[in-house]
């Protein structure tokens, strides 16, 4: 008798071991793209604390739209260039972030892009590609030499510069995100702000956040590989989510601000792990439009604590040397390449 309660004593232990915990989550469109949260801890204020996260993405949105004439970026790009703008010590923040990505990069990362994304109106219905005429007007405009910034005070020095934080606003706000779940008692966690990704903590099982990297030529959920981490920024810049092609050309929206094209620098995709949200989302458009040699080079000067990956147009996936002992590369359609 003791023998059988023994081993029921073991299988109920057993079972409660494997039980999975099942996330509190919740899907929302916000941030121009689709967003959920998932919190995997067991605790009562995960609704609330997810809550308490789409209000602050959308006082973001509110914020920092170049498609909502009334956020503080369209006011800035409105008026800061007959007069200084006040804004927000928010913005500022992710503005002067993006002037120091613009300054390190030689200006391949350019928040004064913005005039040629809505030129070229990439991922809406009236994407088309602009004449030489029309980008070679707007190209001088999209110069961050044009924005000064002091304190939370912002000029614009050109009367066509449009400022745009698409490519560094995500990253932002994973990191807001992150901190009101902590502030909250969350301590594991999936943010994924459209593939812009945070992983909170650990898994259930005390193992870490297994990540995939988007196979850029394959299905949506194939993955070239798939990343092992805890308390990281997993963030991908892309040709293959937001493009459209005409005559067999594939046009997509990370623009190289010396020719007003999409960049175009043999990379299908760089994918960069960092501690930082927003730098992990600076770098990875930084680093798209760089390439993958040029991009090594700066990770290595300016980002020593972050790792990508880059898949080039080659099929080669390039990994900085950190990277090698948390990326399983699952994929054989490409090649390892230095
Ligand atoms: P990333 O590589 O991180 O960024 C690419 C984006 O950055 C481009 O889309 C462009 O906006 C900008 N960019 C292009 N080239 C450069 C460059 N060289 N340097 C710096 N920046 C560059 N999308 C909609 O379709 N409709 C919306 O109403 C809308 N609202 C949004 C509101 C907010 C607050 C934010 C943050 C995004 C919104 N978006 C919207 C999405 C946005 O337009 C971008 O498509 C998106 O942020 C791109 O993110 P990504 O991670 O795909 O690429
Ligand atoms: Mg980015």
């Amino acid at each position: 008798m003791k023998r059988v309660v023994f081993l029921l004593l073991l299988l109920v232990l057993f079972f409660s071991s494997c039980r999975v915990i099942e996330p509190v989550g919740k899907t929302e469109f916000v941030l121009g793209t689709v967003c959920t949260i998932s919190v995997y801890d067991n605790t009562k204020k995960a609704s609330q604390a997810i809550d308490e996260v789409f209000a602050a993405l959308k006082e973001l949105e509110k914020k920092l739209s170049a498609n909502d004439e009334s956020s503080m970026i369209s006011r800035i790009n409105k008026y800061a260039y007959s007069r200084d703008v006040s804004a927000d010590e928010e913005t500022a923040f992710i503005l002067k972030k993006a002037m120091e990505y613009a300054e390190k990069s030689g200006g391949a990362f350019d928040p004064a892009i913005g005039a040629i994304v809505k030129l070229w109106n990439i991922g809406t219905e009236d994407a088309r590609v602009p004449s030489e005429n029309e980008i070679e007007k707007l190209l001088l405009s999209a110069d961050y030499q044009n924005i000064n910034i002091r304190e939370t005070s912002i000029r614009l020095l050109n009367p066509d510069t449009r400022i745009d934080l698409g490519a560094i606003a995500k990253g932002y706000a994973s990191d807001i995100a992150r901190d009101i779940l902590k502030k909250n008692g969350i301590t594991r966690a999936i943010i994924d702000l459209g593939g812009n990704i945070y992983a909170m903590g650990k898994r259930p099982t005390g193992e870490e956040w297994r990540i995939g990297i988007q196979d850029p030529r394959g299905d949506k959920g194939i993955y070239i590989g798939i990343v092992h981490v805890s308390d990281m920024a997993v963030v991908t810049s892309g040709d293959y989510e937001r493009f459209f092609t005409v005559n067999g050309k594939r046009y997509h929206h990370i623009i190289d601000p010396t020719s007003g094209y999409p960049a175009e620098n043999g990379l299908l995709s760089v994918s960069v792990i960092s501690k930082s949200g927003i730098d992990a989302d600076a770098l990875s458009t930084t680093l798209f439009v760089l390439g993958a040699d040029k991009g090594k080079d700066f990770i290595k000067k300016y980002a020593k604590d972050a790792e990508a990956v880059f898949i080039t147009t080659d099929r080669r996936i390039i990994t900085t040397d950190g990277l090698k002992d948390i990326l399983d590369i699952t994929t054989t359609n490409y090649q390892l390449g230095k």
